[in-house]
Order: C-alpha cells, then sequence, then structure tokens
C-alpha cells in the first residue's frame, strides 16, 4: 500500500500534458509537447518537486510516420519519467509550475514593481485557476497614480529588477 493511495484517482490534468507521473516526494512529473518538425519529435519531463527535466526524442529514421514518431518519443519520456518518479523525494513547491513567476511574493508581502515603477502589497496568488491565465496575482497600489487601486494580472517577477520591501 502506497502512502499517496488516498489521492483522488483521476484529476484534471494541466493542459498539453499528455503522460504524468507521481514521485515518491508528492510532486509530479509532466510529459508536454516540446518540438514537432517533419523529422523529429520531442516530449519535454519535467519534475515539479525538483524541477529536473528532460527533453526526449523519437530517434526514429527520416521514414517513420508523425504517430510512430510521437509513440517512440513518449516512450522514451515514460521511461525518464517513471525512473525519475520512483527515487525523486522533492515535495512540490505550494505554487507548482508557477514557482518562478510568483517568486518570492507571499500574500501581505510588499514589493516593487519595475514594469509599473510602484510598490504594491499582495492581497492574494492563485495558482488553480481554470481559465486563462492559469495563475494570477490580486495587489493594492501603495504609491503612484493609481495608489489604493487592487488590481490582477499575472506579470511574472524578475529577480534581477522587482525588489521584496517586507
Ligand atoms: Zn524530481
Amino acid at each position: 500500500m502506497s502512502t499517496t493511495a488516498a489521492r483522488p484517482a483521476v484529476e484534471a490534468w494541466p493542459e498539453g500534458v499528455i503522460a504524468r507521473y507521481l514521485t515518491v516526494g508528492g510532486a509530479t512529473v509532466d510529459t508536454g509537447a516540446y518540438e514537432k518538425t517533419d523529422r523529429d519529435t520531442t516530449l519535454q519531463s519535467t519534475c515539479w518537486g525538483c524541477r529536473e527535466s528532460t527533453l526526449s526524442s523519437d530517434g526514429l529514421s527520416a521514414y517513420a510516420s508523425s504517430e510512430e514518431r510521437l509513440a517512440a518519443a513518449l516512450r522514451a519520456a515514460r521511461q525518464w519519467s517513471q525512473a525519475h518518479a520512483e527515487r525523486c523525494r522533492a515535495l512540490p513547491h505550494p505554487f507548482g509550475p508557477f514557482a518562478d513567476e510568483i517568486g518570492p511574493r507571499r500574500v501581505s508581502g510588499r514589493y516593487y514593481s519595475h514594469v509599473s515603477g510602484n510598490e504594491y502589497e499582495v492581497l492574494d496568488i492563485q495558482t488553480e485557476r481554470s481559465f486563462w491565465p492559469p495563475w494570477q496575482i490580486t495587489v493594492r497600489l501603495l504609491t503612484g497614480d493609481r495608489v489604493g487601486d487592487v488590481v490582477s494580472h499575472c506579470t511574472a517577477w524578475d529577480a534581477k529588477r522587482d525588489r521584496v520591501l517586507s
């Protein structure tokens, strides 16, 4: 018996994911399309625990059909994902695939945006939206022409130019 058996058997996968493995750490390894040309199909698999990622190409001759290419690339991706999921103990980040975009921002923290030149306070961070954009941050502007306004957006954190104020 696995300790993860209580998870629901079926839950919606993110758009574009065609294979998904549950790691021993409770994160997922997701495989999706990376590149598809006439000569090659490549799939990308990413572990959302440790964020290790790999590309799996079909490795077939130029005469293979696109169905054969997808099947071969998927076999290679599954092999990597299965092996990774069996040994990776990295816990999933609370913000999942959006960890980089959200950066160090947390609810009630204050930050400086190089995009607007304003300071703001985070009111809410949503990462499980069922429609585009898949994540969203809601903030109250603390400086600038629109001070006091509450706005929602999905502008990614810029580690070089944005700043944590408190
Ligand atoms: Zn991992």
